[in-house]
């Protein structure tokens, strides 16, 4: 595999894999273009060599072929202006027309490729599917962190049809793995994993990877209650997995024996109903009276988290503290920014990624107080589950 920055693309098509699966409104406005922006620089080395590039990309989940829903046709306009130039567009990703405009290109000139996902192939990872794309361009590179994890044709299959000099990972990628891998294997110490959401069965998997690497975990949001409840807590009607208590028991285990210090939030912000309109009140999260839930952590907790997570040198988060996207109950999931942020500023190195962690911390307004703002959601946590990506390791 080729190193990105140290390659002159000059005279050479190079084929994106990009990531510009954004959020769309009913009028077909991009309402959040993080994924399209985090591209950009990688485009515009390329231009700037004196390359030109062709973009693929899927866009939602469209079931029955071509859907103007998911039509990338959509993004050219913004793209546009991103960078500056105007983008050619093939209405389809493979056939006559994409092979003729990808062939026609020039230098600094961009060709945008119709949704990916308008083939089954794609995601069924076929092979004619993939070396029909590879045919687009000389260079393949992957820049879609958030499809990493997907072994379809474009992210995965296709880097088979390219010589180990003529593939790469774009900026993006790069970003994400070194930042990732830092985290995983070369944390500083105390290293902190902060763990929220609202299922422990999605989480189980990356805090046992990280009982190997963390001195502290700190989890929080719906989760914790079934921690709590496995110790003989009463939880009132708080989130809580049945199922779970024994693996909660065993993660608590597992967690002494490795000498992991586990913290959950010892009060919580309670309500008697799952509303914006709810009574609220407080209580240890070992005492919740019956009728009412945990949507949030409580003062105490917050107090606690904070002093982890100032003490901390390597900092993870995934996953809120509570119900954010309530007002009510967002003052947990906005304390545990502010004491990242804070370590932060002191020199810490902190990592957050995850759907909602990074909407969360997009809408307090503390993207650029952070290290690292990861990508891909899915993506992010398999990396750290101990998962091999599909999409990184097609590279090698
Ligand atoms: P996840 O997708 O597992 O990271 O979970 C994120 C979701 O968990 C968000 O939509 C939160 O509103 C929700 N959540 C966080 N804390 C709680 C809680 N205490 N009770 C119910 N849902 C919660």
């Amino acid at each position: 595999m080729s190193k990105f920055s140290d390659f002159n693309f000059k005279g050479k098509k190079a084929l994106i894999r990009v990531d510009f699966n954004v959020p769309l409104d009913d009028k077909f406005n991009i309402t959040d273009d993080t994924r399209m922006t985090a591209t950009i620089p990688t485009i515009k080395k390329i231009l700037g060599d004196g390359g030109s590039v062709i973009l693929m990309s899927h866009l939602g989940r469209p079931k029955d072929g071509p859907t103007e829903k998911y039509s990338l046709k959509h993004l050219i306009k913004h793209l546009n202006e991103l960078l500056g130039t105007e983008v050619q567009f093939a209405s389809d990703c493979i056939g006559e027309e994409a092979m003729q405009k990808a062939g026609e290109l020039k230098e600094g000139e961009v060709l945008l490729l119709e949704n990916l996902r308008f083939y089954k192939e794609e995601e069924k990872g076929e092979k004619a599917f993939a070396e029909r794309l590879s045919k687009l361009g000389d260079i393949y590179i992957n820049d879609a962190f958030g499809t990493a994890h997907r072994a379809h044709a474009s992210t995965a299959v296709i880097a088979d049809y390219f010589s180990p000099d003529n593939k790469m990972f774009g900026l993006v990628m790069n970003g994400e793995v070194e930042s990732a891998e830092k985290v995983l294997h070369s944390a500083e110490k105390p290293f902190t994993a902060i763990i929220g959401g609202a299922k422990v069965s999605d989480k189980i998997m990356i805090i046992e990877n990280l009982l190997d690497r963390a001195t502290d975990i700190i989890i929080g949001g719906g989760m914790a209650y079934t921690f709590y409840k496995a110790m003989g807590g009463h939880i009132g009607k708080s989130l809580c997995e049945e199922d779970r208590l024994q693996t909660a028991k065993d993660l608590m285990k597992k967690a002494e024996e490795k000498g992991v210090c586990i913290h959950l939030p010892s009060d919580s912000i309670i309500a008697d109903k799952f509303a914006e309109d709810a009574s609220i009140s407080s209580s240890l999260s070992t005492n919740i009276p019956e009728g009412w839930m945990g949507l949030d952590i409580g003062v105490m907790a917050c107090e606690m988290f904070t002093k982890v997570i100032h003490n901390s040198k390597t900092i993870l988060w995934n996953g809120p503290m509570g119900v954010f996207e309530m007002e009510k109950f967002q003052h947990g999931t906005k304390a545990v920014a502010i004491a990242i942020a804070e370590a932060t500023e002191n020199g810490a190195f902190s990592l957050v990624g995850g759907g909602d962690s990074v909407s969360a911390i997009n809408q307090f307004g503390f993207a650029d107080k952070v290290s690292y703002v990861s990508t891909g959601g899915g993506a992010m946590l398999e990396y750290f589950e101990g998962k091999e990506l599909p999409g990184i390791a097609a590279m090698h």
